[in-house]
């Protein structure tokens, strides 16, 4: 597969779960692709070795997406290394559910920092070196659709990114370069297992739910990023994209 040849991305928290199938098919359609990782060093180069070993160029870097100069110095090190940047996908989140009289500012601003300031900060960087025919991708979430209980701090977070989305499309429309979130149900990641939801009521009720009848794998969203990011997706921008097997 080679639709995204010659084309630069990067992912942001692609140390594991999502992100780090948002990288390999990026990779396996053709992208050369810039690992970002927060903590996990060691599952990012797990994953440039795994591209690496079926053909493909990667690169691992690290970066807290909250600090501004660190994102910058990731923005550089796909112009340095690749000489361009084609596709930026906001991927690195959390996720910390609480009882509206459980949360605090703490939380707060943990989520907010990663999952809404981190994103503005990636793209704000990125904006210089894109041109005409990038793309940004956003991973947004199906609560935004769902507006589970205990989530009004995520959720939040989340209603932020699409509505964020949509006025980037518009800022950089103009410039041809097209602005688009994905937003999955309950996926299996590392996350999810560690926070507890993979084989909770939550999980249970999410299936109940869903047409489709399960919950996702990264390997169901990995494929609608690498499709936003093609020229194939060339006429789409400004949309919130529903990947949850039809929950809503
Ligand atoms: P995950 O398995 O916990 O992985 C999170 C990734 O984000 C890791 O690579 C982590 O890097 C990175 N990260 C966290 N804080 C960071 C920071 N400050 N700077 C840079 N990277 C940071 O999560 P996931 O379940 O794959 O979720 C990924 C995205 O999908 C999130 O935005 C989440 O909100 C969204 N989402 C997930 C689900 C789901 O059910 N899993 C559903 C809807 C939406 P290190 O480990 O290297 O620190």
């Amino acid at each position: 597969m080679d639709k995204l040849k010659d084309k630069v991305a990067i992912v942001t928290g692609a140390s594991k779960g999502i992100g780090a199938a948002i990288a390999r098919q990026l990779a396996a359609d053709g992208a050369k692709v810039v690992i970002n990782y927060g903590s996990s060093k060691r599952g990012a180069d797990n994953v440039v070795a795994d591209i690496e070993a079926a053909g493909g160029s990667a690169l691992a870097v690290g970066a807290d997406v909250t600090q501004k100069a660190e994102v910058e110095s990731l923005i550089r090190a796909a112009i340095e290394n690749y000489g361009r940047l084609d596709i930026v996908v906001n991927n690195a989140g959390i996720y910390q559910f609480a009882r509206i009289e459980d949360t605090t500012e703490t939380l707060y601003r943990k989520q907010f920092d990663i999952n809404v300031l981190g994103p503005m900060l990636v793209s704000a960087a990125a904006a210089p070196h894109l041109g005409a025919g990038a793309s940004i991708i956003n991973i947004s979430s199906n609560v935004t659709r769902i507006h589970p209980a205990e989530s009004a701090i995520y959720t939040g977070t989340k209603g932020a990114i699409d509505a964020i989305t949509v006025v980037l499309s518009r800022e950089f429309g103009p410039r041809g370069i097209r602005v688009n979130a994905v937003n999955p149900g309950l996926i299996e990641t590392e996350g999810t297992h560690t926070a507890g939801v993979i084989g909770s009521d939550f999980q249970a009720w999410n299936e109940d739910q869903t047409p489709l009848g399960r919950i996702g794998q990264v390997s169901d969203i990995a494929p609608i990023v690498s499709y936003l990011a093609s020229d194939e997706a060339r006429w789409v921008t400004g949309e919130i994209i529903l990947a949850s097997g039809g929950m809503r």
